[in-house]
């Protein structure tokens, strides 16, 4: 079996010559990086012949692409016509995505607001639900949901609730996106190999030896209070190490995608990849 982890930055390259997309996707290429997320944090705002020529510019560099939906998102809100904005966020993210051939979209899918957490996620699974009708009745192909590991403890997106979510709705449709650091901030500590295991043997428990086979996920260094994450910090600080996780991927024969979220996005993503490729 060829194992396979892509790496890639969180958004275009901050040494990019030139502008735009198809240029970040160019130079992640060059610099011998395989993935690049297109990141629509503060919106969506990408026309469809942009959305398309970037896409081409993907295919032909072989570098694989994801999104991430702005952080203004959320699918268990108070308010209808916060849920209904939600959904225009994640269904506009779908089709920019489906013309950048990107997938997942990453989602950070909302905030408890001092409810308990069995209400909030009847609530997330009926925006989920029509996120993905919406998306069948525009034709939106090739495009899943990634429910991200949020790094707060106020936020809807621990690692059981994300794994619930892609059991629920199917991995077809919604898969989990684990942040380790966001873990790391928010769960529990992340040090050892162990500590990992853990973590994937959960996955493949509950969503099969699929979840293994394509995985998207992000890493970088983090600051965190008792509240959860703070920051996101360069890879060479250590917090969490890279090196454990790359060990169990490698033992356990997983493969898919991660993003590197450091400040130095792409120097870091190189960083974990050549991590990655020394881990025995
Ligand atoms: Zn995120």
């Amino acid at each position: 079996m060829v194992l396979q982890i892509l790496f890639g930055p969180a958004g275009i390259p901050i040494g990019t010559p030139g502008e735009g997309t198809a240029a970040g996707i160019e130079y992640c290429r060059a610099l011998g990086l395989g993935a690049m997320e297109v990141e629509f944090v503060h919106g969506v705002n990408m026309k469809e012949e942009k959305a398309r020529a970037a896409g081409e510019a993907a295919r032909k560099n072989g570098v694989k692409l994801s999104c991430h939906a702005p952080y203004y998102i959320n699918c268990c809100a108070k308010e209808k016509p916060k849920v209904e904005a939600s959904v225009r966020y994640i269904v506009t993210t779908a089709q920019a995505a489906h013309w950048l051939g990107a997938s997942p979209i990453v989602i950070h899918t909302g905030f408890y607001m001092e409810r308990p957490a069995e209400e909030c996620k009847k609530l997330v699974y009926e925006t989920y639900e029509q996120c993905l009708d919406e998306m069948k009745a525009l034709k939106i192909s090739g495009v899943v949901l990634g429910a991200e590991l949020t790094g707060k403890k106020s936020a809807y997106g621990s690692l059981d609730e994300i794994i619930d979510l892609a059991s629920h709705f199917g991995l077809k449709r919604l898969m989990p996106v684990i942040d380790y650091a966001h873990f790391h901030a928010r769960e529990g500590r992340l040090g050892t190999k162990g500590d990992y295991l853990k973590i994937l043997e959960r996955m493949e428990t509950w969503l099969g030896s699929e979840a293994a086979k394509n995985f998207h996920c992000h890493f970088s260094g983090i600051e965190y209070t008792d509240k959860g994450e703070r920051s996101h910090l360069p890879v060479s600080s250590g917090s969490p190490q890279f090196a454990p996780l790359a060990q169990a991927w490698k033992e356990n024969g997983w493969s898919g995608t991660v993003i590197c979220e450091s400040p130095l996005i792409e120097k870091d993503a190189l960083a974990l990849q050549r991590t990655f490729a020394s881990a025995r």
